[in-house]
C-alpha cells in the first residue's frame, strides 16, 4: 500500500491523506487552512462562504491535491472519510470532493455539519452524503474487493469524533487524526477500548496519529477539568450584577453543556448568539446529542441577535451569553460588542469569560490582543485560558501506540517541529526513524 500526505504534514490545518491499494484510494479528511480563512475575511470583511474554490486555493486554505491529478489517483478513490466535524479536516469537501465518483462518509454530527457548511455556501456536491454511527462500520467497494472501515469512538473538542480503521489484506490503515484520550467525558462515549484492543490483534500495518502535542510531557486532563473550570470562574462571579459573556469553541458542544449546566444554578438565562454556534447547535440537536437546548435561547441573525443583546442589557445580572469570537475573529458577536457594533454596551466589572485558548498563529494572535484592549478600555474583567485541550499530549500517544502496537508510525496534524517530538517519543518505544516511523511533508507518498 501507498500512504499519501497531502496535507496537515507542514502545518496545522488542511487535513488530507490518501491510502492508495492497489486499484484503489480512499481519502481520509479534506480541510481549511484556518489562518488562511481569518486573513481572507480580515482582508475584505467576508464569511468564506462567499469564496470560490479558485480564490481560497490561491490564499492556501486548500489541501494542494495536486499531487491526486499527478499520480492518477483521482479514477481510483472509492470513499472519502471524515473522522469529526472540525474545519481543519472536512471545510474544504464543498470545494474538493466534487472532483471524485466517490461517497462522503461520516458519523452523523459531522455530516450534519458538513450539510449546513454547504447549505451556508450554497454548494451542493454530487456525491453521496452519508452518516455511519460511532462505533459502526462502512463497506467501501474497491474496483476488485471491498474495505471494511471502522469508525471507532474516540474523544476529542467535537462530538462523534472517531478514529477510522480500514481494513486492508495488508493490514489495517489505523487513521487516528484528533483525539485525546478521555476516560471521563462531559458528552458522549468514552474511547473504545474493546474496538481498538481488537484492531491491534487483526495486525495494524500503520498508524496515522494525531502529534500536535507530542512534545508536551503530559496526559491531556479530562474535559470533567474543563467542566470544573468553568464551574470555579461562574461561581467566582455569581454576587456580581454585571453582564457575563463567555466565548468558547461553536463545535464543543460538551462545553457549552458545561457552560449552560453552571448558568442555570446560577440562575441567569442563557443566551447563544453567533452563526456558527447556532449552526453546530443545530447539528447537535438534529442527531439527538444537545441535551440542554430546552435550557438556551438561539440567536442566529441580525434581527434576532440584535434583540437578545437589548433584552440582556435591560436584565444583566439575570443573563449569561455565550457568544462566538474566543479568537478575536473579525465579524463575530464580541469582535462586533468590542467595536460597540451591536445594542449592548459593556461596563465596568462586566465579565468575558473565554473558555478557550487562542490558537498560537500570528494573525490569531494579534485578534486577541487588540480585542482585549478595546475590552478593558471599557472596564471589562478578562478570564483567559478557562480551558483544557482537546489534543493528547505525550502519553496519551505512548498509551495509544501501546494498545495498537502498529507496524508503521506516521506523525501528522502539524509542522516538523510538532512532528518530531512524535519521533523520539517512538524511538523510545523502539521505533527507528526511516524505517517504520515516518516523518513525511505534504505532498510525499510512502509505500509500505
Ligand atoms: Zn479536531
Amino acid at each position: 500500500m501507498k500512504i499519501h500526505t497531502i496535507g496537515g504534514y507542514n502545518e496545522v490545518g488542511k487535513n488530507m491523506t490518501i491510502v492508495e491499494i492497489d486499484d484503489d484510494a480512499i481519502v481520509l479528511d479534506s480541510g481549511f487552512f484556518m489562518p488562511a480563512i481569518v486573513e481572507m475575511q480580515e482582508e475584505e470583511n467576508q464569511k468564506h462562504q462567499e469564496y470560490s474554490e479558485k480564490k481560497l486555493r490561491a490564499n492556501g486554505a486548500l489541501p494542494d491535491d495536486i499531487l491526486v491529478e499527478k499520480l492518477g489517483l483521482r479514477s481510483k478513490v472509492r470513499a472519502i472519510l471524515l473522522g469529526h466535524a472540525h474545519l481543519d479536516h472536512i471545510g474544504a469537501i464543498p470545494y474538493t470532493s466534487y472532483r471524485y465518483n466517490a461517497p462522503v462518509v461520516g458519523t452523523p454530527f459531522t455530516i450534519s455539519v458538513l450539510k449546513k457548511i454547504m447549505d451556508d455556501a450554497k454548494i451542493r456536491i454530487p456525491n453521496r452524503v452519508l452518516s455511519v454511527n460511532p462505533n459502526s462500520s462502512f463497506i467501501i467497494k474497491g474496483k476488485k474487493r471491498s474495505y471494511k472501515a471502522e469508525f471507532v469512538n474516540i474523544t476529542h473538542s467535537t462530538p462523534q469524533t472517531s478514529m477510522i480503521a480500514i481494513h486492508t489484506p495488508e493490514g489495517i490503515v489505523l487513521y487516528a487524526n484528533d483525539f485525546k484520550i478521555d476516560n471521563t467525558p462531559v458528552l458522549g462515549l468514552p474511547p473504545n477500548y474493546t474496538a481498538l484492543k481488537k484492531i491491534a490483534k487483526q495486525g495494524v500495518k500503520v498508524m496515522i496519529v494525531d502529534s500536535l502535542y507530542s512534545g508536551d510531557n503530559r496526559k491531556t486532563p479530562s474535559e470533567k477539568v474543563a467542566r470544573a473550570l468553568v464551574e470555579e470562574v461562574l461561581l467566582t462571579i455569581k454576587n456580581e450584577k454585571n453582564a457575563v459573556f463567555v466565548s468558547t469553541f461553536s463545535s464543543h458542544i460538551a462545553r457549552i453543556k458545561s457552560i449552560v449546566d453552571f448558568s442555570k444554578k446560577l440562575g441567569r438565562d442563557v443566551y447563544v448568539i453567533g452563526r456558527s454556534m447556532n449552526k453546530y447547535i443545530s447539528s447537535a440537536n438534529e442527531v439527538g446529542i444537545c441535551p440542554f437546548k430546552k435550557d438556551i435561547q438561539l440567536g442566529s441573525y441580525k434581527k434576532r441577535v440584535e434583540s437578545i443583546l437589548r433584552k440582556v442589557s435591560k436584565n444583566r445580572q439575570n443573563s449569561l451569553v455565550i457568544c462566538t469570537g474566543h479568537q478575536g475573529e473579525p465579524g463575530s458577536i464580541l469582535d462586533r460588542l468590542s467595536r460597540k457594533k451591536l445594542p449592548f454596551e459593556f461596563k465596568q466589572g462586566d465579565n468575558v469569560i473565554f473558555s478557550s485558548k487562542t490558537i498560537p498563529v500570528p494573525v490569531n494572535i494579534a485578534n486577541k490582543e487588540n480585542l482585549d484592549k478595546r475590552l478593558k478600555k471599557s472596564g471589562v474583567r478578562i478570564f483567559d485560558d478557562v480551558h483544557v485541550s482537546g489534543h493528547g499530549g505525550r502519553e496519551d500517544l505512548r498509551d495509544i501506540i501501546s494498545i495498537i502496537n502498529p507496524e508503521h508510525i506516521i506523525p501528522s496534524h502539524g509542522s516538523t517541529q510538532q512532528l518530531t517530538p512524535l519521533l523520539e517519543l517512538a524511538k523510545e518505544m523502539g521505533y527507528r526513524a526511516g524505517t517504520n516511523c515516518h516523518l513525511l511533508h505534504d505532498g510525499q507518498s510512502i509505500k509500505l
